[in-house]
C-alpha cells in the first residue's frame, strides 16, 4: 500500500480562510476585530521566527497583533504586569506567552496568569482540567490541529485503536484527552514503554511526538494505519540541513493508509489553530455564537 498524503499545509489553508471568513464577520456584523497578544521574553532565535510567523498570519487572517518584546532580564513582576494588563484589555483576546521562558521565569506561575478564556494556547491549569473532563475549554493548538486532520481524513476515528508516542503537557496528554473525546480506544506511549514497536503495531492512528528524527520505522505501522507526525527534527544529511519527523517517512508510507509529511504536515495546522482559538475566545467574551469546525 502506498500511502495517502495528509496535505496540511492545504488544510491549514483552509482553516485560516475559515478564520478570516469568521473575522471579516465579526467586524461586519458586531464591529469587533478580534485581537492577539504575543508576549517574547529575551532573544531565542526559534522563538523569533514563531513569533514573527504568528503576527504575520494573524495580520493575513484580518485580526488585530500585538507584539510585546521583553528584555532577557525581565523580571517576573514586570512581566506578570504586562499580562495582567492583557487580561484586563477588552481589545485583547487571546495572549500567547512564547515558551521556553528564561530559566529565572517560573514557567507555571507565568501560564497560568493568564486568564483561561484568553489562554490560546490552552496551558493553563484550568484549561488542563476542564479538557480533561470533557468541558468546554481552550485546546492546546498542535493537537487540536492533529485531530481536525483526522477528523477530516476519516469522518469518524470512534472506536478506532490510538496509540500516541509522547506523554508531553503540549502535545502528549492533550492529545489522548482530545481522542478519548472522540471515544478512540487511547494508548500513551513513553521513554518507558516496554516493546514499543508491537504497542505501535496495535494502533489504527499513529501519532508520534517524541523528538527523535526518524525512530518510528516503517514496519512498525500496521498495514493502513493513519500516521500523524508531529515531530520536527533539524538533521544534517548529504551535506544539507534537513527537517524531519519522528517517524521514518519513506518506509512508513509503504505501510500506512494515511501519512502527514514533515515539513508540511502537523507544522502549519498549529497556527492556524492558534488563530481559529483567538476566533472562538473572542466570540465566546462576547456572547456570540462559536464558528463551526474550528473547536474541539
Ligand atoms: P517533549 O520532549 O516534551 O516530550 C517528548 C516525549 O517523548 C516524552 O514524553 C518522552 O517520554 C517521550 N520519549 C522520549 N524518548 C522516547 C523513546 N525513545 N521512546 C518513546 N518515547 C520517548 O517533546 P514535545 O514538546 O511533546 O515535542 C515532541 C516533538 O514534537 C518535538 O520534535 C517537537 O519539536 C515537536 N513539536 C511540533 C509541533 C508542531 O507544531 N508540529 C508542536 C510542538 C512540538
Amino acid at each position: 500500500m502506498v500511502a495517502q498524503v495528509i496535505d496540511g499545509k492545504a488544510f491549514a489553508a483552509k482553516v485560516r480562510t475559515q478564520v478570516a471568513d469568521q473575522v471579516a464577520k465579526l467586524k461586519e456584523e458586531n464591529g469587533i476585530t478580534p485581537g492577539l497578544a504575543v508576549v517574547l521574553v529575551g532573544e531565542d532565535p526559534a522563538s523569533q521566527v514563531y513569533v514573527r510567523s504568528k503576527g504575520k498570519m494573524t495580520v493575513e487572517v484580518g485580526m488585530n497583533s500585538y507584539e510585546h518584546k521583553l528584555d532577557v532580564e525581565t523580571s517576573e513582576e514586570d512581566l506578570l504586569a504586562l499580562i495582567d494588563k492583557l487580561n484586563n484589555d477588552p481589545a485583547v483576546h487571546g495572549i500567547l506567552v512564547q515558551l521556553p521562558l528564561p530559566k529565572h521565569l517560573n514557567e507555571d506561575l507565568v501560564i497560568n496568569s493568564i486568564d483561561p478564556a484568553k489562554d490560546v494556547d490552552g496551558f493553563h491549569i484550568s484549561n488542563v482540567g476542564l479538557l480533561g473532563t470533557g468541558q468546554k475549554s481552550m485546546v492546546p493548538c498542535t493537537p487540536l490541529g492533529c485531530l481536525m486532520m483526522l477528523r477530516d481524513h476519516h469522518g469518524s476515528i470512534s472506536g478506532m485503536d490510538a496509540v500516541i508516542i509522547g506523554r508531553s503537557n503540549i502535545v502528549g496528554k492533550p492529545m489522548a484527552q482530545l481522542l478519548l473525546g472522540d471515544s478512540c480506544t487511547v494508548t500513551i506511549a513513553h521513554s518507558r514503554t516496554k516493546d514499543l514497536p508491537d504497542v505501535v503495531r496495535r494502533a489504527d492512528i499513529v501519532v508520534a511526538a517524541v523528538g527523535r528524527p526518524e525512530m518510528v520505522p516503517g514496519d512498525w505501522i500496521k498495514e493502513g494505519a493513519t500516521v500523524i507526525d508531529v515531530g520536527i527534527n533539524r538533521i544534517e544529511r548529504d551535506g544539507k540541513n534537513k527537517l524531519v519527523g519522528d517517524v521514518d517517512y519513506a518506509s512508513a508510507s509503504e505501510n500506512a493508509g494515511a501519512i502527514t509529511p514533515v515539513p508540511g504536515g502537523v507544522g502549519p495546522m498549529t497556527i492556524a489553530c492558534l488563530l481559529a482559538n483567538t476566533v472562538t475566545a473572542c466570540c465566546r467574551a462576547n456572547g456570540l455564537p462559536e464558528p463551526e469546525g474550528l473547536t474541539a
